[in-house]
């Protein structure tokens, strides 16, 4: 519906206005009235607004669209070492994010950018009953949650090592676009594909 497809490029514009752009990084303020604190996860910051403007511009493919989704990824690798293990406001959703845009657009850096971001989530790791698990947003605790805890970790760390898009995407998102991602080619068309064995993979990993 192209009104939908207006409405989502005007929040493209909202979204462009409010960026806070610093070198090849874009960062966003939390919203808060009077708030200066900058963000990049995803529940506040560059990997929430990433998300949604890389998708934009896989909709209307106007380069303002990727060149903020690509600053949005530089910001949350050069934000890296300060971000918590929660997906929703941590190195697991910014991860995903970068695995979304090396999907979207073939570029092999942004996996590599992941693969940083799971490099340090690695260096945090704690030893429980001769298990190795992560630690949740607090730092200090271990929980399972997906968007604060082990279960969102592991979702990252499959779909890193194994690929398919993000298990929240499917079947909507995505629509004609072919991923990069080696030894796989994901045309979403409706069809049921290998990836959605890798989603349920993924799932039942977390599960
Ligand atoms: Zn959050």
């Amino acid at each position: 519906m192209v009104e939908y497809l207006d409405a989502a490029r005007r929040a493209g514009d909202t979204l462009e206005t409010a960026a806070v752009r610093e070198g090849s990084g874009a960062w966003w303020p939390t919203g808060e009235k009077g708030s200066l604190t900058l963000r990049t996860n995803w529940c506040s910051g560059s990997s929430g607004a990433g998300t949604f403007l890389v998708r934009l511009w896989a909709a209307t493919r106007e380069e303002r669209f990727i060149d903020l989704a690509e600053a949005a990824a530089a910001a949350i690798h050069r934000e890296r070492w300060y971000s918590p293990l929660a997906t929703c406001h941590g190195l697991p959703g910014d991860g995903q994010y970068l695995l979304d845009l090396a999907d979207f657009t073939g570029q092999q850096r942004f996996r590599h950018w992941a693969d940083d971001l799971a490099a340090i989530m690695m260096t945090r790791n704690t030893l429980r009953d001769g298990l190795m698990l992560l630690p949740d947003e607090t730092s200090s605790d271990i929980t399972v949650g997906y968007a604060t805890g082990l279960s969102g970790c592991l979702a990252f760390l499959l779909r890193l090592g194994h690929g398919g898009p993000r298990w929240a995407d499917l079947p909507f998102l995505c629509v004609g676009l072919r991923s990069h991602h080696a030894n796989r080619s994901i045309l979403i068309e409706g069809d049921l594909l290998p990836v959605h064995l890798n989603r349920s993979r993924s799932l039942a990993a977390a599960e």
